[in-house]
């Protein structure tokens, strides 16, 4: 790690990525802080490997940098690379499905194509702005070092950098519970019986043996997780994940969880060689905190499709929140040719200068974050983090002041889509699936 950089960012997972791939190539000298051990966060190492949605109504409403990467990676391992047509057929899930490992080494390949210091197993411990830029300590395997950056930005998912920046945070009272991706094998599901095990499982349950989320978020039937094979099947709360204790407690509670549905499936008839083949190596986390903005998105805005004066990409996802206690998600889809958009002043912290967020703690309200927060639309916030961030070191302008038609010429020159650009949405298009 160098004493000066021009753009530090914190957390390299779908949004920190882009972002420092697009500051990296605007010319920006740039950092990158993770504290895993591979870039992708949710999406590789929390076993995500679905990112939804590049495309909306027959169009392709997000590209650049994340696109390339997706693309790339599909190329790489030899599936089909989707056109805008995708997503024209309502009956079709228009999530992608991606090698989280090959993903992962096209990253860290982007990055230092683009110059990037790459800095995994680290995480800052202070960030002070004085005298016009940000002097940062960070927490390395061989102690504390220090760094400065002219504009930081922050895509911890939990707005951690933020934290220590002293600026605020909202965190509801009530947020959506976890989820610890897994492969299971050892069983041949078409030869189960799940009246049976639908059974075996209530008693279980009643008896205390077993926790309904163990086995499904959705209806405590364990034939989803059967046949998915242990994919995005529990639920675990994760009520203060945002601390290194909050989440401590949600990754011992999720191995516990395993472990009871592991003891059940096994004395089960067809179960007996039930295995876990693999657990993620971080609980997924859906929810901790946002940002104070400078904007807040709303869901009434994000469900109207609003286009904000200061949008910098856009979104598409359904509100899609997965209830806190126990079982199910309260979805709704979009309406027809809905296209939501992101703000910039939703990714600046109230009061901050020279300090930008991109990710799932984005400013929003709690609905418009269940539905920003999926995969394409953090990969648009990043790189439009990241372009401002560099303008913001090309000009002395704080990210806030820099005009639009600046931001919107360097993001089309990296091939993102810009907010405004799409006009010519398919009348037959029915792409609203999720
Ligand atoms: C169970 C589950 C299912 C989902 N399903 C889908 C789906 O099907 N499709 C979809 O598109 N989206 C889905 N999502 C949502 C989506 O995966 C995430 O919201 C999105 O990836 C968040 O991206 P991010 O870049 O904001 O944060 P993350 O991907 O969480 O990245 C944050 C990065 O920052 C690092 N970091 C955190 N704190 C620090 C720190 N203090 N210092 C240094 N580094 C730090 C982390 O290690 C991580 O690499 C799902 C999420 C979950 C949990």
């Amino acid at each position: 790690m160098k004493r000066e950089y021009d753009v530090v960012v914190v957390g390299g997972g779908t949004a920190g990525i882009t972002a420092a791939v697009q500051a990296g190539r605007a010319g920006a000298h740039t950092l990158l802080i993770e504290k895993n051990a591979m870039l992708g966060g949710t999406m590789t190492v929390g076993g995500i490997n679905a990112p939804a949605h590049f495309f909306a109504w027959g169009q392709q409403i997000i590209g650049g940098i994340g696109w390339e990467l997706v693309r790339r990676t599909l190329e790489e391992t030899g599936h089909p690379v989707p056109t805008p047509e995708f997503s024209r057929d309502n009956n079709k899930p228009t999530h992608l499905a991606m090698d989280k490992t090959i993903f992962a080494a096209l990253c860290d390949n982007a990055l230092l194509d683009a110059d990037v210091d790459l800095l995994f197993h680290a995480m800052p411990a202070s960030a002070t702005f004085q005298d016009d830029s940000w002097s940062l300590y960070v927490c390395t395997k061989t102690g504390l070092q220090r760094t400065s950056a002219k504009v930081l930005i922050d895509t911890t998912g939990d707005a951690n950098l933020v934290t220590l920046a002293g600026f605020d945070l909202v965190r509801p009272d009530v947020v959506q519970p976890a989820t610890l991706g897994m492969h299971c094998s050892g069983y041949d599901a078409e030869a189960l019986d799940f009246d049976a095990l639908r059974a075996a499982s209530e008693k279980a349950i009643a008896a205390g043996e077993l926790k309904t989320t163990d086995i499904s978020w959705q209806n405590g039937d364990p034939e989803n997780l059967l046949r998915g094979h242990g994919r995005n099947a529990n639920h675990i709360r994760a009520p203060r994940a945002y601390t290194s204790e909050g989440k401590s407690e949600v990754e011992i509670e999720a191995r516990q969880a395993v472990w009871r549905m592991y003891r059940f499936f096994r004395r089960q008839p067809g179960l007996e060689n039930f295995r876990v083949d693999w657990i993620c190596s971080e609980v997924g986390i859906r929810e901790t905190a946002t940002i104070r903005g400078k904007k807040t998105v709303t869901v009434q805005d994000y469900e109207a499709g609003k286009l904000y004066e200061d949008a910098v990409c856009y979104a598409f996802y359904p509100v899609d929140e997965h209830l806190n206690d126990g079982l199910g998600i309260n979805q709704r889809t979009l309406k027809r040719h809905v296209l939501p958009t992101i703000p910039r002043a939703a990714m600046l912290p109230a009061d901050s200068s020279f300090l930008l967020v991109a990710g799932r703690c984005v400013a929003s309200d709690r609905e418009a974050n269940s539905a920003l927060r999926v995969e394409c639309p953090c990969m648009a916030m990043g790189q439009a983090a990241g372009a401002m961030a560099a303008l913001s070191v090309q000009t002395g302008l704080d990210p806030e002041e820099l005009p639009m038609n600046d931001i919107y010429a360097l993001l089309r020159k990296h091939g993102a889509v810009v907010p405004g650009d799409i006009t010519d949405i398919d009348d037959q298009a029915d792409g609203s699936d999720a």
